[in-house]
């Protein structure tokens, strides 16, 4: 068969090297199932991988993306047919197993959820990796009790793509949501979807005794690092803080203190091996209730697989903002 244009990831004596290769079209075997991708997004792990920054890939060479969006070209899956829509996100993808910067993608078919109705490839990776993990998020943040009445929820890295998606939604479900970024031209963008207030990074920079005043009813974190760790002494009794990222750094030092006398629950997000059913009801939940009101609001850039490694570099160096769509 005719081969396909991938974003090869390769190890080379000097580092990591990338190119866009043409490579043989797979064969899906018993089980698998063969994707004409049409879209993939640029999430923060994708820049550590494809930059080498990160030890994220654990095989070479690999195609990079961790998420894509498209229709079936050939299954060996009982539960897909040719022509139907479908995601992937997380699991192997672009991490040990070739990801979405491709134009074909051959994947255990239990990896795939079918597009939900409400959803179309080009918006469900306008989400992507970010939106998802933002619903995996409020799932269990609700689960553990979270509800609007505990006070507002604080959103740190806002302007970031999983930051930006948090607001929206939070905004949507009837929370009060305070956006806490770094960059101060982007204050209108965040409260244009959703954010009462924003806030800068230095805005906790005080708050360093084990309890300070509770200022959130619970929040959305992927920054990491101290920031969290200031988060955790300024959030109200019975709240939930989500743990997603390490955008900021991935140590943690704090106290018992918020947890055992104010009822704190840190709950970590880990977006890569959620099972099925879970993964495609929080799907769907993105689609229907839980769709940001204007998905293009979130959308910063659509870049195509050559300009990739410039992107990279500008979201490490913290010069993106919102969700960058990859158009195959
Ligand atoms: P982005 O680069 O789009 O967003 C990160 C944001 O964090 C930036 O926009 C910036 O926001 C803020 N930030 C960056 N550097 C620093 C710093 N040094 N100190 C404080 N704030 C900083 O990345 P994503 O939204 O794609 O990912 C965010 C994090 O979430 C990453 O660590 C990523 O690995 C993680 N992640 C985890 C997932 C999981 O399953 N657990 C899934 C998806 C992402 P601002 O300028 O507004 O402050």
């Amino acid at each position: 068969m005719s081969p396909y244009l991938a974003f090869c990831i390769h190890n080379a004596d000097q580092g990591q090297r990338t190119r866009i290769e043409p490579r043989p079209r797979p064969q899906p075997t018993a089980g698998e199932v063969l994707i004409r991708v049409r879209y993939s997004s640029v999430n923060y792990k994708d820049a550590l991988a494809g930059t080498g920054r990160g030890k994220i890939l654990r095989r070479f060479p690999l195609v990079g993306g961790i998420d894509a969006a498209g229709e079936v070209e050939d299954s060996r899956h009982p539960d897909y047919q040719i022509g139907e829509a479908v995601i992937v996100t997380g699991w192997g993808l672009g991490v040990d197993h070739d990801g979405g910067y491709a134009e074909s993608l051959c994947v255990p078919g239990d990896w795939l959820v079918p597009m939900p109705v409400g959803l179309d490839a080009r918006a469900a990776m306008i989400l992507g990796t970010a939106g998802f993990t933002v619903a995996l998020a409020i799932h269990r943040m609700q689960l553990n009790g979270q509800r609007p009445e505990l006070g507002p929820i604080l959103v740190t890295g806002a302007s970031g793509g999983v930051g930006s998606i948090a607001v929206a939604i939070l905004a949507r479900l009837g929370y009060e949501v305070v956006a806490l970024s770094g960059k101060p031209d982007l204050h209108d963008w965040l409260k244009g979807l959703g954010a009462s207030r924003v806030i800068g990074r230095e805005a906790l920079a005080g708050a360093t005794r084990p309890l300070e005043k509770a200022e959130w009813g619970g929040a959305i974190d992927t920054v990491g690092g101290e920031l969290l760790a200031q988060v955790t002494r300024t959030t109200a009794p019975g709240g939930t803080i989500a743990a997603i990222g390490l955008a900021g750094g991935s140590e943690l030092h704090t106290t018992v203190m918020p947890f055992i006398l104010r009822g704190l629950s840190l709950l970590g997000c880990n977006s890569v091996d959620v099972p099925n059913p879970l993964r495609t009801e929080l799907w769907q939940r993105l689609a229907d209730d839980w769709r940001p009101a204007d998905l293009d609001t979130l959308l910063s850039e659509t870049a195509r697989l050559e300009g990739l490694p410039a992107i990279f570099e500008r979201m490490l160096n913290g010069r993106t903002h919102g969700r960058i769509l990859v158009e195959i």
